[in-house]
């Protein structure tokens, strides 16, 4: 059969044509593996971990509250497309459940604090009795701090307290988890994400070292700090700080004026150095405090979120050392 094209542009347009599909062919292999975090110091961490073999969306974002987070309609188009799932645990998105159901999520669900000691949280009350909390939640949807007590005592959700990112040796913990949760979703690209894991857990580690440097060579009596939101009981154990929360209660509603009391009493008898307000709470309470008993307002601490990029804590790393960094010098003598 005679082709009306002169044999050379007949090899170019097949040399196109392989060229073509073998494009098409790649890129497809080549497709990042679609992953959720559900909040941004975890995010962080998957995006570590997974660099340019993942693509990865972040429920709750810079500055936001996840333990009170609302899901919108995007959030659960998100989750429909992902196939693999991070989320802290220890009862700490407690809105989680009813978006993968929304969703109809049904990729892999990594859990990121699996092998974490949990903690309990250290406040009075009626510790021993946990109500269903479901029942409980579904009544009072009235914002207060998820994993605080009501007015008659009872955890919202759960007794471990889910901060466990605050320690260095658990952010370990959650980087394996994630390398090993991105590796299983997606075994052809599993050594690029223990590679990664190691290197990023050897900076954690280092940072870690670094910090227990810093507070052990700050007087022991000297290491109280009061902060927003009970959140720092894993640093508080690991790094040898006692920390005192203002706000036994709840992010948004004010605390009686007798627990305020109660905590400028404890402020003043234990001379506490510093009071540091949160990147997630309002400032108001331990501004107060700290007018009340002469501690000094120490700055801001990244509890449960990053801050902005180009702010100080735009990455765990960098939160966690701000976090130390700010500490240390409100607390040096
Ligand atoms: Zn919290």
């Amino acid at each position: 059969m005679r082709s009306i094209l002169p044999p050379r542009r007949r090899v170019l347009l097949a040399a196109a044509g392989l060229c073509l599909s073998a494009a098409f062919g790649a890129a497809h292999a080549a497709e990042p593996l679609k992953a959720v975090a559900s909040f941004s110091i975890l995010g962080d961490i998957v995006r570590e971990v997974g660099g340019n073999d993942i693509s990865l969306t972040t429920l709750v974002g810079p500055d936001g509250d996840a333990h009170e987070y609302e899901p919108t309609p995007g959030d659960a188009k998100k989750l429909s497309a992902a196939r693999v799932l991070f989320v802290n645990g220890l009862d700490f998105e407690t809105w989680l459940p009813k978006l993968t159901k929304a969703a109809g999520f049904a990729g892999q669900t990594v859990v990121a604090s699996q092998g974490v000691t949990p903690r309990k949280f250290a406040e009075q009350g009626d510790a021993g009795k946990q109500e269903d909390h479901g029942d409980d939640h579904d009544h009072d949807h009235d914002h207060d701090h998820d994993h605080d007590h009501d007015q008659d005592g009872h955890h919202h959700h759960g007794d471990a307290d889910p901060h466990a990112w605050q320690d260095l040796a658990n952010g370990v913990i959650y980087a394996r988890n994630v390398a090993e949760g991105l590796a299983a979703a997606d075994p052809a690209h599993a050594a690029n994400y223990r590679q990664r894991a190691t290197a990023y857990i050897a900076k954690l580690q280092a940072l870690d070292a670094h910090a227990k440097k810093t507070f052990a060579a700050i007087p022991a009596e000297r290491r109280k700090v009061v902060t927003s939101h009970d959140a720092f009981g894993y640093f508080g154990a690991a790094y040898g700080v006692v920390f005192v929360s203002a706000m036994g209660v709840s992010t948004d509603a004010e605390p009686s004026a007798g627990e305020v009391a109660a905590i400028i009493e404890q402020v003043r008898r234990e001379r506490v150095p510093a009071v540091f307000v949160e990147n997630i709470t309002s400032p108001r309470l331990v501004q107060q405090i700290a007018r009340e008993t002469g501690a000094k307002v120490g700055g801001t601490l990244y509890s449960d979120a990053l801050s902005k990029p180009g702010q100080p804590g735009a990455t765990y790393l960098e939160m966690f050392e701000w976090n130390v960094r700010q500490l240390a010098a409100a607390l040096q003598p």
